[in-house]
C-alpha cells in the first residue's frame, strides 16, 4: 500500500467529507510501514475495507414540538466495522452533525475499541437535532421518533449505542425506553443507562477519569507529579466536568472551562466549591458557562477557546473536534505546556499534532486517552449479560487497569529509537493490528 495513492483515491471518492478524510489520513500515514510488513493485507485490499464503513443508515426523523409544529431532522447510524465484536459507539445530537463527522467518529471508534482489550467493533450515530433549549417532552418525542427508525438495526449483540455530545442519561433513557417497547425485550441494547435499569456505576465518570488516568501514566514516564500542575480544560459537559473533578482531587489546578460561547478562566485553579456550583449549573439546570463566570465574578472571554488566553502545564481538550489549531498548539508550547491528553475526539488539527510531536511533548490522541468511556460501556455490557452489577470500586479498578493496558500498547508500538513515545503511532498501530488480523482471519466479508 502506498498511503499517498490510497488517500488520493479516497479524497476523489469522498470529496465533501473533510473530517472523515482527516481521521483516515492520520491513521493511514502512521500504519503504512506495519501494513506493508504483511503482504496478505495488501493482497486482500484490507486497507480499503477497513477505512470504508460496513454500512450506513440515514433516515428522516419527524417529530412534533410543544407548539404543535412538525419538525424534521436527519438521523444516521454508521456501522463501521464489527471484526472484533458487535458495533459499538455513541450517538451525537448537535446541529453540526453530518455524515462526514459521524464517519470520522465511527472510524476512530473502531481503533479505540480495539485498544480497550474488550470485544467491541466500531460505530457512531446521531442527528442534527439540538437538545439545547428544548423541553423534556420535545427531547422525548424526538428520541422516540429517532429510535422508531433505528431500532431495527441495533441490539445487544448487533450494535450497542451510547451517549456523546448532546446525549446524556436523559436521552439514553428515552431511547432505551422506546427501543424496549418496539422490541418487546429488555436487553443491554444501550450503554450509559440509568442505574435503576442496567446502567453501570462509574459510566458517567469514566471518560474524564480515564483520561486523567492515562495522563498519569504518561507523566510517570517522565517522573512528573500532577500535584500543583496548571491544567487547561475545554468544554463543560460530561467529559470536561469529570476530568476537572479528578484533577482537583489529585491536587492539580483546573484553570479553565468553556462552552461553545466562550471560556471562563480561574487563574488560581478551581475550588471544590466552584466545581460543585458549575456541576449543578451544567448538569441539573443545563446552564451556560458565562452564568458561572458571572456569579463567581471570574474573567470570561466570549467566543474564545482556552489555549491562547491562559498559560498551562497541561491541556485536556474535552469539547469537540478541531478545537486546537496550529496557532493554538504553538501558543500552548510557547507557554510551557508539557502534555496534551485528549478527552474529545480529534480535537487537534493535523497541524497542531505535528507541532506537539515536533516539540516532543507528551501527546495522547483521543482514541487512546478517552477510551475509558467506551471501556466502561463494555463493562456495562458484560454486567448486563450476566445480570449483575459491580461496585464503583470494582469498575474503577478495572478502568485504571484498562487505561494502563492502553498506555502500554501505545508505548510498545510507539517508542522511537531515541526513547520518545509517539502515542499517535502507538495507538494507531496497536488498534490497526488487532482489527486487521481479525479481518484477515475472517476472509473477504
Ligand atoms: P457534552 O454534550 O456533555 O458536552 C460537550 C461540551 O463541549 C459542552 O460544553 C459543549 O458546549 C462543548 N461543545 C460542543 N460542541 C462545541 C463546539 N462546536 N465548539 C465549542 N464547544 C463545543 O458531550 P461530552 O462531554 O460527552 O463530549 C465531549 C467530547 O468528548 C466529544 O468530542 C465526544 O465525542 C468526546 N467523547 C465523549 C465520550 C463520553 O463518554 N461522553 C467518550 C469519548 C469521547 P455547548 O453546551 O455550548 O454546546
Amino acid at each position: 500500500m502506498k498511503a499517498k495513492d490510497f488517500l488520493a483515491d479516497l479524497q476523489r471518492r469522498f470529496p465533501n467529507e473533510p473530517e472523515y478524510l482527516q481521521a483516515v489520513e492520520e491513521v493511514v500515514n502512521s500504519i503504512e510501514d506495519v501494513y506493508n510488513e504483511y503482504p496478505a493485507f495488501e493482497n486482500e485490499n484490507l486497507i480499503e475495507r477497513l477505512c470504508i464503513p460496513d454500512r450506513i443508515y440515514s433516515f428522516r426523523v419527524s417529530w412534533v414540538d410543544d407548539k404543535g409544529k412538525v419538525r424534521t431532522n436527519m438521523g444516521y447510524r454508521v456501522q463501521h466495522n464489527n471484526a472484533i465484536g458487535p458495533y459499538k459507539g455513541g450517538i451525537r445530537f448537535h446541529s453540526s452533525v453530518n455524515l462526514s463527522i459521524l464517519k470520522f467518529l465511527a472510524f476512530e471508534q473502531t481503533f479505540k475499541n480495539a485498544l480497550t482489550t474488550l470485544a467491541m467493533g466500531g460505530a457512531k450515530g446521531g442527528s442534527d437535532f439540538s437538545p439545547r433549549g428544548k423541553s423534556d417532552m420535545e427531547v422525548m418525542r424526538f428520541c422516540q421518533a429517532f429510535i422508531n427508525e433505528l431500532y431495527r438495526h441495533i441490539g445487544a449483540d448487533t450494535d450497542v449505542p451510547a451517549g456523546d455530545i448532546g446525549v446524556g442519561a436523559r436521552e439514553v433513557g428515552y431511547m432505551f425506553g422506546w427501543y424496549k417497547k418496539m422490541q418487546k425485550e429488555f436487553t443491554g441494547s444501550f450503554t450509559g443507562k440509568g442505574l435503576a435499569f442496567g446502567g453501570s456505576l462509574m459510566r458517567p465518570e469514566a471518560t474524564g477519569y480515564g483520561n486523567v488516568y492515562f495522563l498519569l501514566n504518561m507523566l510517570r514516564t517522565r517522573e512528573i507529579d500532577i500535584k500543583g500542575k496548571r491544567v487547561a480544560v475545554s468544554g463543560s459537559g460530561n467529559v470536561a466536568l469529570y476530568t476537572a473533578e479528578k484533577l482537583i482531587y489529585l491536587g492539580a489546578k483546573v484553570v479553565s472551562l468553556s462552552d461553545s460561547n466562550g471560556t471562563v478562566i480561574m487563574e488560581d485553579g478551581m475550588t471544590r466549591e466552584q466545581y460543585e456550583k458549575v456541576f449543578d449549573l451544567k448538569m441539573l439546570y443545563r446552564g451556560r458557562i458565562n452564568e458561572f463566570a458571572q456569579t463567581e465574578e471570574l474573567p470570561y472571554y466570549a467566543g474564545e477557546r482556552p489555549w491562547r488566553i491562559i498559560k498551562c502545564d497541561i491541556a485536556m481538550p474535552s469539547a469537540t473536534q478541531n478545537e486546537i489549531d496550529g496557532d493554538d498548539a504553538r501558543a500552548l508550547i510557547a507557554g510551557g505546556c508539557i502534555a496534551v491528553s485528549e478527552g474529545a475526539n480529534m480535537p487537534s488539527t493535523r497541524e497542531a499534532i505535528a507541532e506537539f510531536l515536533k516539540a516532543r511533548i507528551l501527546y495522547a490522541p483521543g482514541k487512546a486517552a478517552n477510551a475509558g468511556g467506551v471501556s466502561v460501556s463494555g463493562l456495562e455490557m458484560a454486567q448486563n449479560a450476566q445480570k449483575i452489577s459491580w461496585t464503583a470500586e470494582e469498575v474503577d479498578e478495572r478502568l485504571k487497569h484498562i487505561m494502563l493496558d492502553i498506555h502500554n500498547q501505545c508505548v510498545e508500538h510507539g517508542r522511537e529509537p531515541d526513547g520518545f513515545v509517539n502515542y499517535v503511532k502507538g495507538a494507531n498501530t496497536a488498534g490497526f493490528l488487532k482489527v486487521a488480523k481479525a479481518m484477515h482471519a475472517q476472509g473477504i466479508v
